[in-house]
């Protein structure tokens, strides 16, 4: 199998692994980045991204991407496209197999493979992606100001979201399919609290419809699969997925210590992981803040300690 010997190896192309890649660039460690199968990661499938620092206009996801990879290429960053199928970090240099049929031999490596949003598997679903559904309601609530959105899901997540929606929004409906919350108390206490949140308990989602200028409304099943069972229709203009994420770990797991979700545990305010040399960025070690810049502050974070990290070991 071809083998090659790297300095700094960063794995994912979102805000995280390219930030990271525009430091250790700048640094000298002349970085090599495999990007995944999604190439600029999640922000390439969201439309308009208006909260990132430096557009006042507005930009597309995918225009911010590319802008964030040509700032690194520009400082030498060798980004390709591959995936990384397995991992050898018993110990250093690291092996990294990349789809299976070559070997990167790495003194140190960054994580940023992010993490994904779950989505109901329903056609329509997939249909609205970007023009009524999303699954970020920070990122995307704005937009429905004024209007009459619903949220999926029953945990931490969706409580959080849907009082987020509350305070841009006319109406939120908080889709439950269990007749409880799983959220903390505390969280199920301010939706109770919130009056223009609406839970809709056993309600599961059937289908979306609307039209090519976007969403309309969805139709839901009361008590599915039941003798009471019912549809209801709800008029929307925004449907938020908040029914939890996976990250992107399962290849790291044999070495790298994660949490009960899959997340990676760093320690203290840094970006080590459990194993000297390798370190983690952006949403695939944080469940909480899930934004694009909140990413690209880790991956810097991720750079700067990677390369401390081998001036000390060198
Ligand atoms: P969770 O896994 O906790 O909750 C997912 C929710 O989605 C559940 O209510 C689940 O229903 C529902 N769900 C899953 N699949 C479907 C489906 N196909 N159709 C309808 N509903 C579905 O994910 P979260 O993202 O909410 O939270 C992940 C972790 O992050 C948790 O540990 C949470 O506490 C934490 N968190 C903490 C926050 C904070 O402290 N501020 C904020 C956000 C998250 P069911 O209950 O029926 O299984």
């Amino acid at each position: 199998m071809e083998n090659e010997k790297v300095k700094c190896l960063i794995i994912g192309s979102g805000p995280a692994g390219y930030t990271a890649a525009i430091y250790a660039a700048r640094a000298n460690l002349n970085p090599v980045l495999y990007t995944g199968m999604m190439f600029g990661g999640q922000l390439t499938t969201t439309t308009d991204v208006e909260n990132f620092p430096g557009y006042p206009e507005g930009v597309t996801g995918t225009v911010l991407m590319e802008d964030i990879r040509t700032q690194a290429e520009k400082f030498g960053a060798d980004i390709r496209f591959g995936t990384v199928s397995d991992v050898d970090f018993s110990e250093r240099p690291f092996k990294i197999t990349i789809d299976g049929d070559k070997i990167v031999i790495a003194e140190a490596v960054i994580i940023a493979t992010g993490a994904e949003a779950k989505y109901l598997p329903l056609p329509s679903v997939h249909q609205f992606r970007g023009s009524g559904v999303s699954a970020c309601a920070t990122c995307d609530g704005f937009f429905y100001r004024g209007k009459d959105v619903a949220v999926v899901g029953g945990g931490d997540t969706a409580c959080e979201e849907a009082t987020y929606l509350a305070g841009l929004c006319r109406k939120v409906y908080l889709i439950v399919r269990k007749n409880h919350l799983r959220a903390s108390k505390i969280m199920q206490h301010k939706v109770v609290a919130t009056q223009n949140i609406d839970v809709l308990y056993e309600h599961n989602t059937k289908e979306l419809y609307g039209s090519p200028l976007g969403l309309e409304g969805a139709k839901l099943l009361y008590k599915m699969g039941t003798p009471e069972e019912k549809e209801v229709d709800i008029k929307i203009d925004g449907f938020f997925l908040a029914i939890g994420h996976h990250p992107n770990t399962d290849v790291f797991k044999k070495y790298i210590q994660t949490d009960e979700n899959g997340y990676i545990t760093t320690f203290g305010k840094s970006t080590r992981t459990n194993v000297p040399g390798v370190f983690a960025a952006g949403d695939v070690m944080d469940p909480n803040y899930r934004q694009g810049i909140v990413a690209a502050a880790s991956g810097c974070k991720a750079a700067i300690d990677l390369e401390r990290f081998l001036v000390e070991t060198e």
